[in-house]
C-alpha cells in the first residue's frame, strides 16, 4: 500500500480529487504502522484521516467513539459511498451484536465502530484478537484526559489498545484539546513516538465580539435587525432559558425555535430539520445542539451566557461560518454569570471543581480581555499568531495600552524565583509580600522580587497575570497544582528586554477614578 492507493480511493469512495494538505501526511504515517495524534477543527476532515486507510489496509479498521448517535450517520454514509461498515453498541440486541461479530470474523467489514464501554466490555479484546486489525481510531481524543473539558472516565482504560494490540498503528483523534490535553492524549494512550499533526484552529472569518450582558433582550432585536433572515443559533444556559428566549423572540415576530436534551428525540429532530431546511431563522439551544449537524450557512452564533470553557466556546462559534464566508460571535458577559457559573461547577468532585473553575476563569478573562481576541483563543490552543486579526471587537476598537514591562519582569522574576512552583493566588501574595502560611513555609519571604508588586492590587494582579497567559507569556501546568510557568515567551522579556504592551481595566480605572476625589 502507498499513498497512490490512498488516492485512488479518495477519488473512487468519497469523489475527491486530492488530500487536504495535512490529510495526506497523516494517511502516509498510518500506512507506514506509525501512531498519530491528528488535531484538527472541525469540518477539518478527520474522517478520511482514518477511513481512506481503513479502505486500502488489509483488515479491519475500529473506530473508538463515543457519540453513539453519530455513528449510526457515519456508517449510513460510509455505506452509501460502498464501504462495508457497522457499529456495535449495547443499544443493539444480542442477535444484532452476533451478527456484526461474524461480520467482522469473515472479514465483510472494513470499519466497525464501536462505543468504548463496548469495547471494554468483558470478552471483545480477546474477540478482536481473533480479527485482523489494521488500525484503530480513537475519536474525540480528548476525553482520555483530566484535563480536558470533557473527562471521560472509562476513556483512560483505553491503554489496553496499546497492552494488547502493540504493532497495530493508533490513530487519536480530536477537535479539542488545550497543551495539556495534546501531551496527556499520547501519555495515556500509551503511543509510541507519535507525529502530532496540529491544524490551524484559526476561523479567520468569524468576527469576535463581546458585549456587556445588561439588556440582552434588546441588543438581540438590534442583532436580528442587522442579520435578516440569517440562520444562528443563541446558546443559553438552561433548558427553560431557550423555551422562554424562544418565545420572546415569536412574540416580537422573528421565526424563533429552542432545542435542549430535555425534549423527546421527536421534537429534537423537528427543531434541527427545521434549521437544516431554513424554516425557522433562529435556534435557542443549550449546548446540546450542533454536534454532528452540518449546515455550512449559519451567519451568526449569540452566547446568552459565558461558556464554562474556551474549549465550549470555540465549538460553538465554530458551527458558524462553515462555509467561509463572514460570520459574526457575539458572546454576552456579566460578572453575574460567572458567580452562577461558579456555583453550578462548585457541585462536582474538588479536583474537578478545581480544575473547571480554573477553565472558567480562562474563559472570563477571555471575556474581559481587551486584546485581539483570536490572539487568546489560538494561543490557548497552542497556535501564535504573528499579527492581530482585525475581526473582533478590540481589533477594530482598540483600547489605550502602556508599557507594561516592569510589571511583566517582577511576575516573570517571581516566577522564576519561586522555581514556577507558584499558582496565581500564591505568586500574587509573594508580589505583594503577604506574610500567609504558605509563604512563608516555602520561603518565599526571602527571595528577590518579594514584595516588589505592593503597589498593585491583588485584583489588578490577577487581571496582569491573565493578560501575560492571554499572549502566551505564562502557561498554566493543571497537572502541576497549577502552577505558573515560563515560556519561550517570557525568556525574551526577561533576558532580552522584550517590550510588554499592557492594558488597564474598565472596572479598575473606574475604581481609582471614584476612589480618588476622596
Ligand atoms: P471533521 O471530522 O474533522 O469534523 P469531516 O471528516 O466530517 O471533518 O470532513 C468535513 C467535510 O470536508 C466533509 O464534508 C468531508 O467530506 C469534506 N472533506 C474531507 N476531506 C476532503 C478532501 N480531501 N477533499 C474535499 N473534501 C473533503
Ligand atoms: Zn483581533
Amino acid at each position: 500500500m502507498n499513498i497512490r492507493e490512498a488516492r485512488e480511493a479518495l477519488k473512487l469512495y468519497f469523489g475527491y480529487e486530492r488530500f487536504r494538505p495535512m490529510q495526506e501526511q497523516i494517511i502516509t504515517n498510518i500506512l507506514n504502522k506509525k501512531d498519530v495524534v491528528v488535531l484538527m477543527p472541525t469540518g477539518g476532515g478527520k474522517s478520511i484521516c482514518y477511513q481512506v486507510p481503513a479502505v486500502v489496509m488489509p483488515g479491519l479498521c475500529v473506530v473508538i467513539s463515543p457519540l453513539i448517535a453519530l455513528m449510526k450517520d457515519q456508517v449510513e454514509a460510509l455505506l452509501t459511498n460502498g464501504i462495508q461498515a457497522a457499529y456495535i453498541n449495547s443499544s443493539q440486541s444480542a442477535e444484532q451484536q452476533y451478527t456484526i461479530e461474524n461480520q467482522c470474523l469473515n472479514g465483510e467489514l472494513k470499519l466497525l465502530y464501536v462505543s468504548p464501554e463496548k469495547l471494554l466490555s468483558a470478552g471483545f479484546l480477546s474477540f478482536l484478537k481473533r480479527i485482523n486489525i489494521s488500525l484503530f481510531a480513537v475519536d474525540e481524543a480528548h476525553c482520555i484526559s483530566a484535563w480536558g473539558h470533557d473527562f471521560r472516565p472509562e476513556y483512560t482504560q483505553l491503554r489496553a489498545l496499546k497492552q494488547q494490540f502493540q504493532t497495530t498503528p493508533v490513530v487519536a483523534l480530536t477537535a479539542t484539546a488545550d497543551r495539556l490535553t495534546q501531551k496527556d492524549i499520547q501519555e495515556q494512550l500509551w503511543l509510541q513516538n507519535p507525529d502530532v499533526f496540529v491544524a490551524s484552529f484559526d476561523r479567520p472569518n468569524i468576527n469576535l465580539m463581546v458585549k456587556p450582558g445588561k439588556d440582552r433582550f434588546n441588543k438581540i432585536t438590534e442583532f436580528l435587525e442587522r442579520h435578516y433572515k440569517q440562520p444562528g443559533i443563541i446558546y443559553c444556559l438552561s433548558r427553560k432559558a431557550t423555551e422562554s428566549l424562544a418565545n420572546k423572540l415569536k412574540t416580537q415576530g422573528y421565526n424563533a425555535t429552542y432545542y435542549h436534551a430535555g425534549m423527546s428525540a421527536q421534537q429534537r429532530s423537528k427543531a434541527q430539520e427545521a434549521f437544516l431546511r431554513d424554516d425557522v431563522q433562529v435556534v435557542c439551544a443549550t449546548v446540546a445542539f450542533g454536534m454532528g449537524i452540518d449546515k455550512s450557512n449559519v451567519r451568526w452564533v449569540i452566547h446568552y451566557n459565558l461558556p464554562k470553557n474556551i474549549e465550549g466556546y470555540y465549538q460553538e462559534i465554530g458551527r458558524a461560518g462553515r462555509d467561509g464566508a463572514q460570520s459574526d460571535a457575539l458572546l454576552f458577559y456579566s460578572f453575574a454569570d460567572v458567580m452562577n457559573m461558579r456555583n453550578m461547577l462548585s457541585e462536582g468532585d474538588k479536583a474537578q471543581t478545581e480544575l473547571q473553575l480554573v477553565k472558567l476563569e480562562r474563559m472570563q478573562q477571555f471575556a474581559e480581555a481587551a486584546s485581539c481576541r483570536r490572539r487568546i483563543l489560538l494561543q490557548y490552543f497552542g497556535e501564535t499568531m504573528d499579527k492581530d486579526c482585525g475581526n473582533c471587537d478590540i481589533c477594530r476598537n482598540p483600547p489605550t495600552t502602556f508599557d507594561g514591562t516592569l510589571i511583566a519582569q517582577k511576575a516573570l522574576s517571581a516566577v522564576a524565583r519561586t522555581q514556577e512552583k507558584a499558582n496565581i493566588g500564591l505568586l500574587i501574595d509573594v508580589l505583594r509580600g503577604s506574610r500567609s502560611s504558605q509563604v512563608l513555609s516555602a520561603g518565599y519571604d526571602k527571595i528577590k522580587t518579594y514584595g516588589a508588586g505592593r503597589d498593585v492590587s491583588t485584583m489588578d494582579w490577577n487581571r496582569y497575570l491573565h493578560q501575560m497567559l492571554n499572549a502566551g507569556l505564562l502557561e498554566l501546568a493543571y497537572d502541576q497544582n497549577y502552577a505558573l510557568k515560563l515560556t519561550d515567551q517570557s525568556r525574551q522579556v526577561l533576558f532580552e528586554g522584550k517590550k510588554v504592551q499592557m492594558v488597564k481595566f474598565e472596572e479598575a480605572k473606574q475604581q481609582e477614578e471614584t476612589v480618588k476625589p476622596r
